[in-house]
């Protein structure tokens, strides 16, 4: 009965259990597309079938950013040493806390070149961006410089069209971060080879695919003013997430974990240059010095400086008080909106000052000033006021051990005339003891010299008388 009743069942809701089962279907085949969802859909690549362009146009709906970001060097490419500092591990680091960082923002999908440490051709690298349709890739690196003189960050872009405009308009947002936290903005640069393409392969090779591509010089690990910008891990992440945060300002995205909403924010314009953006390969057009001013009793002399480049803009100067024989550190340019400023250097005394001045633009290239000759400054400095001092206080030292000394031969002579002195008298009842002795000696001689006397008359006496009784 049982079986003839549900046998009986199926016949009747037959169309029913199809129906149900073709929406079990349909909903099993579609259910790996809506969990992976725009995430992955673009590591496959688009071959313009139905399917696929519908994903395409619901991701560009969603305005789905890719990036591709790019830790500089990798396994036998090391890429800047520095001290403890290998660049192929810091761009690691950095690269790392970026995407955990943009990840956090909605609408974005972080891609890595390489998340191991193995060496990549800069071809490679653009590839596997346009294998994944990269919108944009960032490059990571950290910077050194020959003579170990040059500090600060630096943004290198493509010199072409659309891929300039893209690269400077993000390089901007990223170095006005950088020079927030602290570090010298060496400015946002283009470079050319011999061909007359980008010099920075990653940068010729994305825009080749065309994938705008910015090369972040995060700072020069070479150079004091910027080692304490990357000497410890944590400011390593810092690095990561400013960059993360310089992506999410330029494509305006928003982060619910976070708390931030950069949907209005105001990209630079930068208009799409007709023309190759050549890099400035002449040196600064004027660079003129004064003294405003001297001062005679402390050797600080005021000078100011009259530069401008008119391409690059000016970067950094040096100053020299031997005519250009040594110069100091490279110094940052005050104010970059600004052609003239004054400084105050510091001139050692009886020396003729010759100064003069070296001002830099935006590519290292600089122009010497005119020189200006100053009259010798006989003050005393610092070392030598503290020298006099010292040699004064061991003068001091050196009387005040004589002194002490004196005194204590003193205290010796004391001692020793409490001897003498009992001599003195002593010597003196000596000689009176001689004395003594001596008239005792003559007086006793002329007693007995007296009793011998006596002795012979009485004998004399004595032989008379018996002579007269003899006779
Ligand atoms: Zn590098």
């Amino acid at each position: 009965m049982k079986t003839r009743n549900s046998r009986n069942l199926y016949r009747r809701y037959k169309f029913i259990w199809c129906f149900l089962f073709s929406v079990l279907i349909v909903l099993m085949q579609t259910y790996p597309q809506i969990q992976g969802g725009t995430v992955y859909a673009q590591e496959e690549a688009p071959t313009g079938e139905g399917e696929n362009e519908q994903t395409m146009m619901e991701v560009s709906e969603q305005n789905q950013i890719v990036v591709v970001i790019d830790p500089g060097h990798g396994g036998e490419n090391l890429g800047g040493e520095f001290e403890d500092y290998t660049e192929k591990e810091m761009t690691m680091i950095v690269a790392n806390a970026m995407r955990e960082e943009l990840e956090k923002y909605e609408g974005i999908t972080v891609y890595m070149t390489r998340t191991g440490d193995q060496e990549l051709s800069l071809e490679e690298r653009a590839e596997y961006a346009k294998s994944v349709n990269a919108d944009f890739l960032f490059c990571l690196h950290f910077n050194m410089s020959e003579h170990h003189t040059l500090f600060g960050a630096e943004c290198w872009v493509s010199a072409f069209g659309e891929n300039y405009s893209k690269g400077y308009s993000f390089a901007s947002v990223e170095i006005d971060m950088l020079q927030e936290l602290g570090l010298y903005s060496r400015g946002i640069k283009t470079r050319l080879n011999d061909r007359g393409t980008d010099y920075y392969g990653i940068i010729r090779q994305s825009v080749e695919r065309d994938i705008p591509c910015v090369l972040i010089e995060h700072c020069h690990l070479d150079q004091e003013n910027d080692q304490p910008f990357y000497d410890h891990n944590e400011k390593l992440l810092t690095f990561g997430k400013l960059d993360a945060t310089a992506v999410a300002k330029y494509f305006q995205l928003s982060s619910e974990a976070l708390g931030v909403d950069y949907s209005n924010y105001q990209n630079v314009y930068v208009n799409v240059p007709s023309n190759v953006v050549a890099p400035d390969r002449t040196e600064p057009d004027i660079c003129m010095i004064e003294v405003v001013d001297q001062n005679m009793q402390s050797g600080e002399v005021r000078v100011q400086v009259s530069a401008a480049d008119y391409d690059s803009g000016m970067l950094y100067y040096t100053y020299s008080y031997d005519n250009g024989q040594n110069f100091s550190e490279l110094q940052r340019w005050p104010d970059k909106s600004a052609d003239t400023f004054e400084f105050t250097m510091q001139v050692p005394p009886r020396i003729m000052p010759q100064i003069v001045v070296n001002g830099y633009n935006g590519y290292d290239l600089y122009t010497t000033s005119n020189m200006i000759s100053l009259p010798s400054m006989d003050y005393k400095t610092v070392e030598e006021i503290a020298a006099e001092l010292a040699e004064q206080a061991a003068l001091e030292s050196v009387s005040e051990a004589v002194q002490s000394e004196k005194e204590q031969s003193k205290v010796v002579h004391t001692r020793k005339i409490p001897e003498q002195e009992p001599a003195k008298p002593l010597s003196f009842t000596y000689f009176l003891t001689v004395c003594v002795v001596c008239a005792l000696l003559v007086l006793a001689m002329t007693i007995s010299m007296v009793l011998i006397l006596g002795g012979r008359k009485r004998k004399r006496r004595g032989r008379r008388r018996k002579r007269k009784k003899r006779k």
